[in-house]
């Protein structure tokens, strides 16, 4: 979802703690927040590794990040933390992921990202130790049909800058990466689509791994199908992400 749809809806619903509106910035975390109840409770949390991040508005050089040593769904609007492009913390009190150079990097190079999601979602780690090519099993494979990069230097931890660059060599001008041994990226234009990206790979993964458990597909998607697919599917992130939030919000009320 746009961050001004976010805004707008929030708008709608009317006053909230007394406010008329949200700030951009607040809308921003607020959308940080139910990233991280997502993905966590689509399984793709990892105790605490894991992050979230999107580029603070108007301001291409900082971005909001979800700190070290708590869960996804653990993130607050008050405890995320602001990090530059060098991947310093420049404010907020919790400790910085040493894996913050994967995001630092990839925002750097791409201005048209927004936002970055590393999670090591477990079908998509299962599924990059078989090195196979990624196939249109359902819908989601189907959105993966161009062919999706691997990032294979190391499946160690991206602790440094040099590392954070390769990562975000490997990922080009694609919107996601598989991370092999290690996890994955996604990279949106807003934390909604980065989010939502993270959720159709890791299905797209597991739907793999069932049939590869029964011996390999033997009727996939066909090239054709899968270019309207994609164009059907691709435009429904933020509709994905509104009913992703509303259920994390029920299912805590
Ligand atoms: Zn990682």
């Amino acid at each position: 979802m746009l961050l001004s749809k976010a805004i707008e809806l929030r708008q709608e619903a009317g006053p909230r703690d007394g406010k008329n509106q949200m700030t951009s910035i607040d809308a921003l975390k607020e959308s940080l927040v139910n990233a991280g109840r997502i993905l966590a409770d689509e399984d793709q949390g990892d105790y605490i590794f894991g992050h979230v991040t999107a580029r603070l508005p108007g301001d291409h050089a900082r971005f909001l990040m979800k700190p070290h040593n708590i869960g996804l769904e653990e993130i607050t609007p008050d405890n995320l933390i602001t990090v530059n492009l060098e991947g310093e913390k420049v404010a907020g009190d919790r400790p910085v992921h040493l894996e913050v150079f994967i995001h630092s990097e990839i925002l750097r190079v791409r201005p048209d990202v927004g936002a970055v999601v590393h999670t090591h979602a477990p079908c998509a780690v299962a599924f990059s130790s078989l090195d196979r090519p990624l196939q249109g099993i359902g819908n989601e494979g189907a959105l993966f049909h161009a062919g999706i990069p691997v990032f294979s230097e190391t499946a160690d931890l991206i602790i440094d800058q040099s590392r954070g660059k390769a990562v975000a060599r490997a990922l080009a001008s694609h919107d996601v990466l598989i991370m092999r041994n290690h996890g994955i990226v996604t990279a949106g234009r807003t934390i909604e689509e980065a989010t939502v990206l993270a959720l159709f790979l890791e299905r797209a993964c597991k739907a793999q791994l069932m049939v590869e458990a029964s011996g390999g597909a033997v009727h996939t998607c066909s090239h054709e199908d899968a270019v309207a697919k994609t164009a059907r599917i691709s435009t429904q992130s933020g509709k994905v992400f509104d009913y992703l939030t509303r259920r994390v919000t029920t299912e805590s009320a």
